[in-house]
């Protein structure tokens, strides 16, 4: 019986990995760039390469960076009182683009998911939990997505930073997110609304 060359096979085992995508999918595209697209190739293993060396996360609140501390906790002008928690980057690009948020974030780089083997200690709450205690810190938004996992993820946060500050105002978005719906996705004015109009949690 025919087999593909060892170095397709383990290209095709690194793309499994990935979230999403099965083994089928996974081979066709280790054939293509082995075979088809080579010069495509090329660039993917100089821009992993170039992110694997100068990529990282933000040493205060874990948003991806190129340096130390990334660009919006190193600005003077963001009001370092109150802290936005999101799920990930993404979500923190999506509400920077609407201009309307001037505090600063906490990227936790996931949701507790049981099922998907992701506990609380996988995800940056520890270091959340510290920055409220370590700085003066006067509110914490919860912006992370009305689904299952995010909302417990929100309960199980509140619930430590309580217990760290008692006195902390806790407060979540509110109006306009739809139940399921992905921070990532939203428009511009539907953060603003739901910022605007966040409540205590
Ligand atoms: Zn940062």
């Amino acid at each position: 019986m025919a087999s593909l060359p060892k170095e397709i096979n383990d290209l095709t085992d690194a793309f499994s990995s990935l979230p999403n995508v099965g083994p089928k999918l996974s081979a066709r595209i280790a054939i293509y760039l082995s075979v088809s697209a080579k010069d495509l190739a090329k660039k993917l293993s100089e821009s992993l390469e170039s992110v694997i060396n100068n990529i990282s996360k933000c040493n205060i609140c874990g948003n991806v960076t190129n340096k130390d501390i990334c660009s919006v906790c190193e600005d003077d002008k963001r009001d370092k009182s109150i802290i936005l928690v999101v799920e990930d980057s993404l979500d923190l690009i999506n509400i920077e683009s609407t201009r309307e948020y001037r505090g600063v974030y906490h990227v936790l780089g996931g949701v507790i998911s049981p099922i998907n083997g992701i506990g609380p200690d996988d995800i940056n709450i520890t270091s959340l939990v510290k920055r409220v205690e370590d700085e003066a810190i006067k509110e914490v938004i919860l912006g992370l997505n009305p689904n299952l996992e995010g909302d417990s993820t929100a309960l199980y946060i509140k619930d430590q930073l309580e217990t760290a500050r008692p006195d902390l105002q806790i407060t979540r978005l509110a109006k306009g997110i739809p139940v399921g719906g992905d921070l990532e996705y939203l428009s511009g004015q539907t953060i603003i609304d739901s910022m605007k109009s966040r409540i205590n949690f």
